[in-house]
């Protein structure tokens, strides 16, 4: 059928990709849903379905050249099997190999059936990423399978791609499946979005040479460069894709700049009588932020401005001074933050701040319910001046009189969407709210360009006065009692401390229990200290309860989860421990290391660590006991981990790119820039088709 279109219709470029899936030969509904769960609708979403990375199973190394960090297939015979119970239920498994060396294959998931299957004598064909263990090489869940006694050790023909992919879709269906896709590509000429003139003098090559390479890369392609991203094919792809990133922000921020908003003037002066009330003076940083927000609130254009400020610069009163402008000017002012604890400080603060003023703060979290909700929500309908709330801000329900200011803290864990929502909220014909993106996490210039084209950014790049730097040193786990013993002595001299524990990739459920397991033991170790405990699975009550008694002082030791890395603020605690801290990222551990150090007693963070520890945890331990300061940690996070996690986007899914990389293609953004300029003036077609395939449905529910 597309075979036939394909040689008609002239005046309309025919285009089978944006044909539904279920037209490709085979592909059946049960397929059609799969495929739909990873968003592959269309023909050209699979062209886009890019690799994540290539396995090379064409050759099979000798253990003896084997080197950490490399994926590689190795052949060898069991030597040793052992079960253990360190920690958790652990498989060890060595094998041997003609290069006389040995290789540990260590599993944490097993069932009897796998471990009886791998006893000595028995041939193992596996593939994984070596690792440095405790006793040499180690494999850690190695893809692996037994071969018989004769069975001659058979090696791949070409690199396989490993997409990202959904359970119950295999790899070897959904490579079928793109493959089919792939032979619908269209000639060059109808494939490019991007006029050609524009590409002239960026060295780019032709996106279906590009698509074909990086989805089959042939057998004597460079694995280095491809598995770096850094092949011309997969430069192309990035490029595209940054493109089209940058002009869907770029248009959003058009569309919403289109609009008007309420001209937002304090004429009452609140503002100089809450700037005469506070105990300390603005810092310089504050002041100029503070005017650059007034300014942008007093045009009758939406406000798109992001405030980014290291913890504890202060952004919470800037915040507060833009509500009062909108307060002053008649207009009502929406505080969003991303959990109960952080939203339930801002309602805390805001009622010191502005209860005085006789205004009132409006609290609306998930867990008001009842007639305690309807009250709520009716005084936000009448026009409740301020309202403090988590996302039950956006839910349906919630109307607002009159909405001008839209503040949202802590924007890395909102997403694009969840912004636009509650901005949605405030729409009254053509007008909308301002908006003020708060962030702890500071922005490197590179990111700022693509990831947050759509905002204007301020930065608070001053802490206020008296602070003194956190001391942050690097312990062992085996050196565990030493700490806790260390913590003795510091609550005997009065100070308060934070005992973090973390789990990132276990559920809440474990998470809360790992921090009783850890409560119970320091419990027993300091008996005559009072400790608490807080953790996500708290009723929000009860967290404030801890969370107060720890405040006035009553608690020596709070022990919690990473529900207090965000904006949790009691100046008095000057240590923390931190948990496991090689599994976090430097982002979390900056976040988390903010909470101390808010004081002028001086502060420290113990980051305890499970060894060994492996590269990458070595080198983020390192960077935080070097410094503190949030640009430079943000500039390694974006090195050392890549740009998706720092925005903690794995949560939202908002800003992972398919291919492109921030750190490893920043070179592209100026090009991105300057091509994404013309398109936008002279190409809106084009445009449309272009972020309609990278970003697709997104963008479609980003459309202001
Ligand atoms: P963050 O930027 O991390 O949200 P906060 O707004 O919570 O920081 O401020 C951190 C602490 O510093 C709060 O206790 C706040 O009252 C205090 N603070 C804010 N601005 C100043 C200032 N200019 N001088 C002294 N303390 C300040
Ligand atoms: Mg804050």
């Amino acid at each position: 059928m597309i075979a036939r279109i394909a040689g008609s219709a002239a005046a309309i470029a025919p285009d089978p990709g944006i044909e539904p899936v279920g037209v490709l030969p085979g592909v059946g509904s049960a397929l059609v849903a799969a495929l739909a769960r990873l968003g592959l609708e269309r023909v050209q979403d699979l062209w886009f379905h890019l690799p994540l990375r290539y396995e090379d199973r064409t050759r099979v190394s000798a253990i003896a050249d084997l080197r950490v960090g490399e994926r590689a297939q190795v052949a060898g015979l069991v030597e040793a099997v052992e079960r253990g119970f360190r920690y958790r239920p652990q498989l060890k498994v060595a094998i041997g190999d003609a290069s006389r060396q040995t290789l540990l294959l260590r599993f944490f998931h097993f069932n009897r059936a796998q471990s009886e299957q791998l006893q000595p004598g028995t041939r193992l064909l596996c593939y994984g990423e070596v690792r440095h263990g405790a006793h040499g090489l180690e494999m850690v869940h190695p893809q692996y399978r037994r071969l018989g006694e004769g069975d001659a050790v058979s090696v791949d023909a070409l690199l396989s791609p490993v997409y990202p992919s959904t359970e119950g879709l295999g790899q070897k269906r959904l490579a079928g499946v793109i493959g089919k896709a792939l032979t619908l590509l269209p000639p060059a000429a109808t494939l490019e979005l991007i006029p050609p003139e524009l590409c002239a003098g960026h060295g780019l090559t032709s996106l279906r040479d590009a698509l074909l390479y990086v989805h089959r890369p042939p057998a004597d392609a460079h694995l280095g460069q491809l598995m770096l991203g850094e092949h011309p094919a997969q430069q192309r792809l990035a490029f595209e894709e940054l493109l089209a990133r940058h002009l869907s922000l770029k248009r959003l921020r058009a569309a919403v700049r289109r609009r008007r908003a309420p001209r937002l003037a304090d004429d009452i002066g609140l503002r100089r009588r809450l700037l005469a009330a506070l105990p300390f003076e603005l810092t310089a940083a504050q002041r100029r932020v503070s005017a650059e927000v007034a300014k942008d609130l007093a045009q009758a254009r939406p406000m798109l401005r992001l405030v980014q400020g290291d913890v504890g610069s202060g952004k919470t009163v800037v915040a507060a001074l833009a509500a009062l402008a909108a307060v002053g000017a008649g207009y009502q002012v929406a505080l969003m933050a991303p959990t109960e604890l952080l939203a339930e400080q801002h309602r805390h603060n805001f009622r010191h701040w502005l209860g005085p003023l006789g205004i009132e703060v409006e609290w609306l979290a998930g867990k008001v319910a009842g007639k305690a909700r309807k009250l709520a929500l009716q005084r936000v309908a009448q026009g409740a001046p301020v309202v403090i709330g988590t996302h039950a801000l956006m839910q349906e329900g919630v109307v607002f009189a009159q909405l001008g200011l839209v503040i949202v803290d802590e924007q890395h864990r909102f997403g694009v969407q969840q912004r636009l929502a509650l901005r949605d909220k405030g729409q009254a014909g053509e007008q909308v709210p301002h908006q003020l993106v708060l962030t702890a996490t500071p922005i490197p210039r590179t990111l700022a360009m693509s990831a947050y084209a759509d905002l204007d950014i301020s930065s608070i790049d001053e802490l206020p006065p008296g602070r003194t730097p956190v001391q942050t040193i690097a312990i062992s786990n085996a050196r565990r009692a030493e700490v806790i013993e260390r913590i003795h002595a510091a609550c005997g001299e009065g100070r308060q401390a934070y005992w973090v524990c973390t789990l990132i990739e276990e559920s809440e459920l474990l998470r809360a229990q790992a921090a009783e397991v850890a409560f119970a033991e320091l419990s027993a170790a300091l008996g005559g200290f009072r400790i608490g405990l807080i953790h996500g699975r708290m009723k929000p009550k009860e967290k404030q309860a801890v969370m107060d008694a720890f405040k006035a002082g009553e608690l020596a030791v709070l022990v919690a989860t990473t529900v207090i890395e965000v904006g949790v603020d009691v100046p008095r605690a000057s240590l923390m421990v931190i948990e496991n801290s090689e599994r976090l990222g430097l982002a979390q551990l900056h976040q988390l290391r903010g909470r101390v150090g808010r004081g002028a007693a001086a502060s420290s963070c113990v980051l305890l660590y499970q060894p060994p520890l492996g590269q990458l945890a070595r080198e983020r331990l390192q960077v935080m006991r070097q410094t503190s300061d949030g640009f430079r940690i943000a500039e390694q996070d974006l090195l050392l981990r890549g740009p998706g996690e720092l925005l903690g986007t794995r949560q939202t899914g908002q800003l992972s790119f398919r291919i492109a990389d921030l750190a490893r293609d920043a070179h592209l953004l100026l090009a991105v820039q300057q091509v994404g300029e013309r398109m936008l003036a002279d190409h809106p077609r084009q445009t449309e088709r272009l972020i309609e395939r990278w970003i697709g449905g997104a963008a479609r529910f980003v459309q202001a």
